[in-house]
């Protein structure tokens, strides 16, 4: 089923972003077997620059077969069209319906040169073009890092939109207040497709400083002093209560689903479903 269709319903989608795990992918897989009673609509796996291609086409087989719809991640930045084009024909050989296009990180090196394609709107015009795919982009509720600003971001988010984006994922964010800012200023913009909000339930505190750090996310208050305060299993019973919260306010506000980032842990996904109130989830 394709983004399309799977957000065309009044009732709230459930999707889950999990990666490739460094060793097999057993655990995974009984993770997501974990998160399958909550009727994902799809499991969403990232995709590394310069990660086993052939190890990420294996695990999308795998995920397939536990019978659940997988959109992979797909970046453009440090690859060659041609590469793009044959690795885009093994999806479709695949039956992946929808694909996350993305930019990617630009390497550190410093001899990185541009390629084929440098922004993520060139490859949704070039899947748009070549393919059926519905196609998903990332959208940045507090601005894209290299971004000088929010306006800027979304102008070059209405590209995307423009040339063929069906939906957006957001970053992960702790202050829904930044989310419905960056609604506003999108319908402004003439976006009108569904948005859905990224939700990072807080696991530990390295992992809150890692995103603050690449990504530049605000980290409220109240927030910064249980991070500070709490430790291990406290601190993520905290994660879970803060995100539920998180998760009941949007779905008041009429989002159209929740984007998990799930760790690849099931246990905070799990709770956190478990605990939402007045939430009507879709089915297949
Ligand atoms: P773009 O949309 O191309 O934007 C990148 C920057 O360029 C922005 O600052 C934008 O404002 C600017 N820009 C866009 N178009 C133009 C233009 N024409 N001229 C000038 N400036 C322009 N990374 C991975 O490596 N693998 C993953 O699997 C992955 N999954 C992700 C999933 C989600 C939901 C999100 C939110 C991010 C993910 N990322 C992933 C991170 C992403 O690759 C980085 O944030 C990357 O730096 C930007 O990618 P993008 O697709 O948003 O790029």
């Amino acid at each position: 089923m394709k983004l399309r269709e799977i957000y065309n319903t009044d009732k709230t989608v459930i999707s889950f972003e999990v990666f490739p795990p460094k060793e097999n992918s057993e655990k995974l897989l009984e993770e997501i077997k974990v998160l399958k009673h909550h009727n994902p609509a799809f499991i969403s796996l990232t995709y590394g620059a310069g990660g086993n291609e052939n190890k990420s086409f294996e695990l999308l087989k795998q995920i397939k077969d536990t019978g659940i719809n997988v959109m992979p991640h797909f970046t453009c930045i440090s690859t060659t069209k041609k590469n793009i084009e044959r690795n885009i024909n093994k999806l479709i050989d695949l039956k992946i319906e929808n694909i996350l296009a993305l930019r990617g990180d630009i390497p550190e090196n410093k001899e990185f040169q541009k390629h084929d394609f440098n922004y993520a709107s060139d490859l949704v015009e070039f899947i748009k073009h070549k393919t059926n795919l519905s196609i998903g982009v990332a959208g940045y509720p507090e601005g894209h890092i290299e971004s000088p600003d929010l306006d800027t971001d979304i102008n070059y988010l209405k590209d995307k939109v423009d040339k063929g984006a069906d939906a957006i994922f957001t970053q992960l964010f702790f202050d829904n207040n930044n989310f419905y800012k960056f609604i506003d200023k999108t319908e402004k913009a003439g976006i009108n497709i569904p948005i859905i909000p990224g939700i990072m339930p807080i696991i530990s505190k390295k992992q809150v400083e890692k995103m603050v750090k690449l990504a530049n996310i605000t980290v409220p208050p109240n927030v910064q002093e249980n991070i500070s305060k709490l430790k291990d299993k406290d601190l993520i019973e905290f994660g879970i209560e803060y995100a539920t919260s998180q998760c009941e306010e949007l779905i008041k506000n009429g989002i159209k689903g929740l984007h998990f980032y799930t760790l690849n842990k099931s246990y905070s996904t799990n709770e956190i479903l478990n605990n939402i109130k007045g939430v009507n989830i879709w089915k297949i």
